[in-house]
């Protein structure tokens, strides 16, 4: 146990079983030196303990280093709720889990993820005030897409010298919540999207709304574009698939869009600029932190009014491509991989605020 929590460098582990809602749920927290640390809960049916364990640990560091590099004042963590083999009541079950995250006092502030949206956020609102992305809250995907269109035109000016994404093609996998509205921002300066997706009715209306053509999902990695844009799953760069490359540019929301971290390298050496995910999509953690302490002080104080929050969150989501373009040229100076410069960014500021605090 305490051998994968070192190789995932987690400081804390928190298991909860709570037999009359049927809870089995894991917190992870990698790091609370720049704030409390805020995480997705997902809600998955995973196949064994072990891999539910490992889903939270192997999660938990990259937000730490997507708050880093973001600056906002938060650790990272994650969690995860094994979906119940057996029925279950979804209300007693998320109750729980908000107990859960209570009795860690404010360590871990939880957010939606795989398997969980603003209606189970909710639920844990009723017992916990250590929750985000709550209906109340807002949606954070439009920032996420954003931040995402901001560290394209930022790779693409560094890639290739381009003010300007028009004309360019762009390959756009996964057109759900993020996918979509990236798409429609580049098509809204001009660039040439192509979609594909599992879901043919959200192709359909990428069709109508801004794309100028669609390929099967199993096509979509091997399209000639000058950017392809991960916006679905996780591991979409691994051994299969970074041979079929057909892009100069891989910058997309996807979490996890290395299979292994090697891939990274792998990259560079075809000369393929790779935006590292946590930084291009951390406009909705951005959104998430900004917004959950507004709520919080407002329950104290007048505060900053919504215009100056919405201000602040738009300041921070454009400095994402600046982030980007300083990874960049350090990546270009040191001749390493940018997925290894951000990492190596990342530990450098959580270093230099412990050697503050001590
Ligand atoms: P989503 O579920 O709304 O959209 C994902 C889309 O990908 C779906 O439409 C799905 O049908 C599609 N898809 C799944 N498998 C596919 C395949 N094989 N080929 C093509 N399409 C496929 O999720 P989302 O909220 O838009 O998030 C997209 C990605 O960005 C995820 O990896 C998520 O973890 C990450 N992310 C999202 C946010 C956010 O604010 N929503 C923030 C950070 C990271």
């Amino acid at each position: 146990m305490f051998d994968l929590l070192d190789q995932h460098q987690v400081s804390e582990l928190h298991v909860k079983f709570d037999a009359s809602s049927g809870l089995r749920s894991f917190i992870a927290i990698h790091s609370t030196d720049l704030g409390p640390a805020l995480g997705g809960c997902r809600f998955i049916k995973y196949s064994s303990e072990e891999k539910a364990l490992c889903d939270a640990l192997s999660l938990a560091k990259g937000m730490s280093y997507k708050a880093a590099l973001a600056e906002v004042p938060q650790g990272g963590g994650k969690s995860v709720i094994m979906v119940p083999d057996r029925s279950y009541d979804h209300r007693a079950l998320f109750l729980a889990f908000g107990h859960f995250v209570e009795s860690l006092n404010g360590r871990y502030i939880t957010a939606i993820d795989s398997g969980t949206s603003a209606r189970e956020m909710d639920i844990i609102k009723s017992v916990s005030s250590h929750v985000t992305s709550t209906s109340n809250a807002g949606n954070p995907s439009p920032y996420t897409a954003q931040g995402v269109f901001e560290g394209i035109k930022a790779s693409v000016k560094h890639k290739l010298g381009f003010e300007s994404l028009d004309g360019l093609r762009v390959a756009l996998q996964g057109v759900g919540n993020v996918g979509y509205e990236l798409g429609r921002l580049l098509a809204s300066v001009g660039a040439e999207v192509v979609v594909a997706d599992v879901n043919k009715a959200l192709v359909n209306k990428a069709l109508s709304d801004f794309a100028v053509k669609a390929v099967a999902p199993k096509d979509i990695v091997k399209e000639p574009c000058v950017v392809f844009a991960p916006c679905g799953l996780s591991n979409v760069i691994n051994q299969n698939s970074v041979d079929l490359l057909k892009c100069r540019i891989v910058a997309g929301s996807a979490n996890v869009q290395l299979a292994q971290a090697e891939l990274g390298q792998v990259l560079h050496n075809r000369g393929i600029l790779y935006a590292p995910d946590y930084v291009i999509n951390s406009g909705g953690l951005i959104y998430a932190s900004l917004t959950h302490s507004h709520l919080l002080k407002s329950k104290h104080t007048a505060g900053e009014s919504i215009a100056d929050l919405h201000q602040k969150i738009q300041e921070k989501v454009r400095r994402i491509g600046s982030t980007l373009s300083d990874i960049y040229t350090r990546s270009a100076k040191d001749g390493r991989a940018t997925s290894d410069i951000a990492d190596l960014l990342a530990q450098e500021r959580l270093a230099s605020f412990q050697d503050q605090a001590a």
